[in-house]
Formats: C-alpha cells, sequence, structure tokens
C-alpha cells in the first residue's frame, strides 16, 4: 500500500509520539522486559501505528513502530507488530471515538485483575477518572482479536477507560494515545492505593450521586482546563 502524501505526513508524526509515549510505560513502572504496548489510531487512514515486538523499552525508535491496517496486517515497517495488534485493531474498528489504546501489565492492577474483581470507586480520583468501578473483562487468549471483543463488550456498559482483563492486564483507549497512557497511569495509582487502604479495614464507597457529580465536574470543567494549559 502506498501512503498519500497527507496520511504519510499524519503517520510520520504519529511514529513520534506513539515512540515518545512508551517512555512513560516503564517511567511509572507498568512495565516489565517488552511487555506492553502503546497504539495510536492514523487520523483520516484506516490505520494504526503500535510499538514492534519483543523490542526493548530503550531500543524503541519513532522509524522502529509498526504501521497496520485495521485488520491488523502490516502496511509498513521492519518488524512484525505488538501480539496485541489484533485486539487492538478490533477495538478501533468498533469504537469509532478511540484514537488511542494502551496495554500493560501493571503490578497493582495486574493483581485485582488476577482475582477477576473490579476495582471499586472508594476514591474521589476514581470517580473522576474511570466514573465508577474500574471494570473486569473476561478471561481471553492472546493473538486474535478475542481480547478486543472483551474490551469493547466490557467498555460498553461502562464509563471507564480502562478495562481489567481477566487475569492478563489493563487495557485503556482514550480519544488520543495520550489520554490512553494517562488511563493506564491512573489505574495503577487508583488500583494501589485502593489495594493499601484495603489492608487497613475496609474502604468507604463514593456514593453514585457523588460520583456522577465528580466524574461530570472532572469530564467536562477541570478536563478542558488542563487540555487548555
Ligand atoms: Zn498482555
Amino acid at each position: 500500500m502506498t501512503l498519500t502524501q497527507d496520511v504519510a505526513r499524519t503517520v510520520a508524526g504519529l511514529r513520534d509520539d506513539v515512540c515518545a509515549l512508551h517512555a512513560e510505560l516503564p517511567r511509572y513502572g507498568l512495565v516489565a522486559w517488552t511487555a506492553g504496548n502503546v497504539s495510536a489510531r492514523v487520523p483520516g487512514a484506516e490505520l494504526l501505528v503500535i510499538k514492534p515486538s519483543g523490542v526493548r523499552y530503550e531500543d524503541l525508535t519513532p522509524q522502529s513502530m509498526v504501521v497496520c491496517d485495521l485488520d491488523g496486517t502490516v502496511v509498513e515497517g521492519d518488524h512484525a507488530p505488538s501480539s496485541d495488534t489484533a485486539a487492538q485493531a478490533y477495538v478501533y474498528r468498533h469504537r469509532a471515538d478511540v484514537g488511542g489504546v494502551v496495554h500493560t501489565h501493571s503490578p497493582y492492577a495486574t493483581a485485582w485483575a488476577a482475582r477477576a474483581e473490579p476495582v471499586p470507586c472508594v476514591l474521589t480520583m476514581c470517580a473522576d477518572e474511570f466514573g465508577g468501578d474500574i471494570p473486569v473483562g473476561p478471561f481471553a487468549m492472546i493473538g486474535d482479536d478475542s481480547i478486543g471483543r472483551g474490551i469493547v463488550e466490557t467498555l460498553a456498559g461502562s464509563r471507564s477507560p480502562a478495562v481489567l482483563m481477566q487475569n492478563h492486564g489493563v487495557f485503556a483507549v482514550g480519544p488520543t494515545a495520550r489520554d490512553a497512557v494517562k488511563a493506564a497511569v491512573m489505574c495503577e495509582d487508583v488500583a494501589r492505593t485502593t489495594h493499601l487502604a484495603r489492608q487497613l479495614g475496609a474502604p468507604v464507597p463514593v456514593s453514585e450521586a457523588d460520583t456522577d457529580r465528580l466524574f461530570e465536574r472532572y469530564q467536562h470543567v477541570y478536563g478542558q482546563q488542563e487540555e487548555r494549559s
């Protein structure tokens, strides 16, 4: 496939962005070795940009990012794409509002996934970011689109941009790849603090009405101010 000049320019910018965003995953302690990945949708094209498979974080370069179509077939790239490409492509095909997807096995969130237990909304930060509990998706095999189906089905019943796939880890989505990375970082932070709270006793839930108010305020007031600054 030959990319038009406009698409090629967009892809070049996204290679830089997606490569730079990968540095946030080890920085926040969300990944070990080569696990985890970030992808971004290419606006105006049926394409995505994703991490190559098996390349260590410190060796990632914009040029090593892989461009795939939304069926997960490689369009541009010297490496094989991440083994999560089929799952992420499924999300892009079924969620037109999603511009970025992130996957990690971040330890605290994944410990909740190992128990197939949603992270309960016991912190204002959880209400702000996730609009309620962080939900758990089904057990799904790696490699085909069954993870993608689990992500889309679980998030359809929730305001959360993150899902804990059972026995596996975190998948986070957002309007951009940067938003998805932020959701993955906040998911781990909320999972960690809620875990610590549990060690000390029974955390107090945030009421549904307060969760709604916090979510509305954060999404429509705080979020925009943050974007403007
Ligand atoms: Zn994984």
